[in-house]
């Protein structure tokens, strides 16, 4: 093991040299409490930036233990370390970053490392150069003395300026009296930010997990502010501007959690709920909402009480998409061409098969509640109104409406789904709950709705059954149950989809699967297109769903199927974290953990996807 003085040293003599001879300073060197690792360097000053870790041990750390051994609260205190590293590097100058800046969720990332053993930064360093000869002095200052004392600044907690609020006896009451308002704009770390954020998290999950419990699929709380600066912003409207959430008092419904919080706000059970209200009245706001409830979110955000069933999909049109073998027979049937829909490909769907596909992918990868907005769906997949049921015979209509499948879907499949509907009232008698907006307020208009359309809530399923026996694609009238072969039954995702051996390794890919944004995955010579899928949080994350895809060409074996293979990625992830997603030598500082559904969904994007059966 090297020394401060040995890497400042050979620095200093390498200064003037040609670039190429910084090499030699690969390894790992102490100083003091910090560990520095130089895992990679760069070949010219031009490359993309070396790849350098700072590590501190537990024991010269001394983080308060209550903080930082929970696997969720160590997700939750890395994430925190991560925003007020980022302003303290800025502090230190723009020569070493951590990759990518934290937006308004919590999550899984691999900028900080928080293990057993200790407290780890994984950083980009620019190392200078004037041309191309090595600025040795500086490189000196930057590996030996700056980021050494960043490591110092976050990760011994002891030097933290508020470090011995937490130590008072009560430091829940402490933390929770703190507001932490806005990460972003904190200078330094501070005991007290650290502790709320981490019991922030915990109090999301914990709701979330009471959610279950209850039969809710959502829940936003009194108060949350939904709308959010600019479309291309994702931070909160001012406060001044927006209007708190409500809850209509019959679905309103308070939890108490063990931290002493209490949350009372609006809980949307399982069911069928329809979102109804004028244009520009907010539907659509809350429905992205709770697409991005999915995630847990910073103080200050306006959602931290948005919390959806974690599977939730987001389920809208894509047309142009490419389709390998889904199953779509429930939606579409006898297309003209006479193409077998329950084995369904396609290089360019449209708008209609593309949003089926969309929604059997999403059940398929385990979504248990569909989110679907009416500005982004096809409207021949959502309804088909009487007169042209009636003009149009069930057998010359391939496409069997969303309406008539969204009971069965919740019967049968045990899927739920929270519809926008403010232009047709076909879904009145399909909802089990209608919400309506008046100028972003919600309200219970249910019974108003059912009376409309002549049904009562007790008989929505009897009511659905007898609209389902008159389906075009209802052949087998023999009365076989749901899912049954034979039976004619809509399948939900049920169908089992086995990726070929080489479906992620075609001929054409000599390198790994690479993010191109937030949007967009190159993978080999193709690319796959990620702009409708709505709950992918930043580039980070997209590049967590590559490396992904990367993991899952090595389970494909011709027999895996894609569910399996999927499972297997999240019990590895449990397991090991987020470093054992990668294959990089050097350190992975730039992923963030994708949810199961955003891996689906690209591997369901790609175009060079072939099935084995
Ligand atoms: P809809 O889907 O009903 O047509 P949107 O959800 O798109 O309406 O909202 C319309 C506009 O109102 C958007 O610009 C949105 O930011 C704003 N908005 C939504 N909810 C609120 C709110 N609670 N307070 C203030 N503005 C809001
Ligand atoms: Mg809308």
């Amino acid at each position: 093991m090297s020394s401060r003085t040995d890497l400042a040293s050979t620095l200093r003599s390498l200064d003037g040299r040609s670039y190429g001879n910084l090499k030699q300073i690969r390894g790992r060197y102490t100083f003091g409490p910090v560990t520095l690792f130089i895992d990679r360097v760069q070949a010219d000053p031009f490359a993309s930036p070396s790849k350098v870790r700072v590590r501190v041990d537990r024991d010269e750390a001394k983080f308060p233990p209550e903080l930082t051994t929970d696997r969720a609260d160590r997700i939750a205190a890395s994430d925190y370390l991560q925003r007020a590293g980022n302003a303290v590097l800025s502090g230190i100058g723009q020569r070493a970053t951590i990759l990518g800046r934290p937006g308004q969720e919590i999550l899984e990332r691999t900028n900080i490392l928080i293990d057993d053993a200790g407290f780890e930064a994984r950083l980009l360093v620019n190392l200078p150069a004037r041309g191309r000869s090595i600025l040795g002095h500086q490189a000196a200052d930057i590996l030996t003395r700056d980021l050494p004392e960043f490591a110092q600044t976050l990760f011994l907690f002891h030097s933290w300026s508020d470090a011995d609020s937490l130590a008072s006896a009560d430091a829940h009451h402490a933390a929770d009296a703190h507001h932490a308002t806005d990460v972003h704009a904190q200078s330094g770390p501070s005991a007290l930010d650290l502790a709320a954020h981490v019991q922030l998290h915990r109090d999301q999950l914990e709701l979330r997990d009471h959610l279950g419990e209850a039969g809710l699929i959502g829940f936003i709380g009194n108060g949350a502010i939904l709308p959010r600066q600019a479309g291309d912003s994702d931070r909160p409207m001012d406060a001044a501007a927006a209007v708190g959430f409500t809850s209509p008092p019959e679905l309103e419904h308070t939890v108490n959690l063990s931290s002493g919080r209490s949350l009372t706000g609006m809980g949307i059970p399982r069911g069928v709920t329809v979102i109804v209200g004028g244009g520009y009245h907010g539907k659509s706001t809350i429905l992205r909402a709770l697409e991005r409830g999915v995630y847990p979110h910073i103080a200050g955000d306006g959602r931290e009480w948005v919390i959806s069933d974690p599977s939730a999909a987001s389920i809208r049109a894509e047309d142009g998409r490419a389709v390998t073998g889904d199953d779509i027979s429930a939606f579409i049937n006898n297309l003209p061409s006479g193409t077998d829909t329950r084995a369904f490909s396609t290089t360019n769907a449209s708008g209609s098969t593309s949003q089926a596909a969309n929604l059997v992918e999403a059940v398929e990868a385990g979504a248990r509640t569909l989110l679907i907005d009416e500005d982004t769906s096809a409207t021949n997949f959502m309804i088909r109104d009487e007169r042209m049921r009636a003009l149009i015979p069930a057998e010359q209509e391939p496409i069997t409406p969303f309406v008539d499948r969204v009971r069965p879907l919740l019967t049968r499949g045990g899927v739920s789904t929270v519809l926008v509907a403010g232009g047709s009232s076909a879904f009145f008698e399909v909802a089990d709950h209608v919400i309506a907006l008046d100028a972003y307020v919600p309200s219970v208009v249910t019974e108003r709705a059912h009376e409309l359309v002549g049904v009562s809530g007790e008989n929505l399923d009897a009511h659905q059954d007898h609209a389902d026996g008159t389906d075009s694609d209802d052949t087998g009238s023999d009365g076989t149950g749901p899912g049954e072969p034979g039976g004619g039954s809509p399948a939900f995702g049920a169908v089992r989809r086995v990726p070929t051996a080489k479906a992620l390794r075609p001929a054409s890919k000599t390198k790994s699967a690479r993010a191109k944004g937030t949007d967009r995955i190159q993978f080999g010579r193709s690319f796959i297109d990620l702009v409708a899928v709505a709950q992918l949080v930043d580039a980070q994350q997209t590049a967590g769903v590559a490396e992904a895809l990367e993991y899952l060409a090595e389970i494909f074996d011709g027999r895996t199927s894609l569910t399996e293979a999927l499972a297997e990625i999240d019990g590895m992830l449990e397991a090991q974290g987020l470093d054992g997603i990668t294959g990089h030598r050097d350190h992975p500082g730039h992923l963030t953990r994708p949810r199961t559904q955003e891996i689906a969904a690209a591997l369901n994007r790609y175009r060079e996807l072939r099935l084995a059966h």
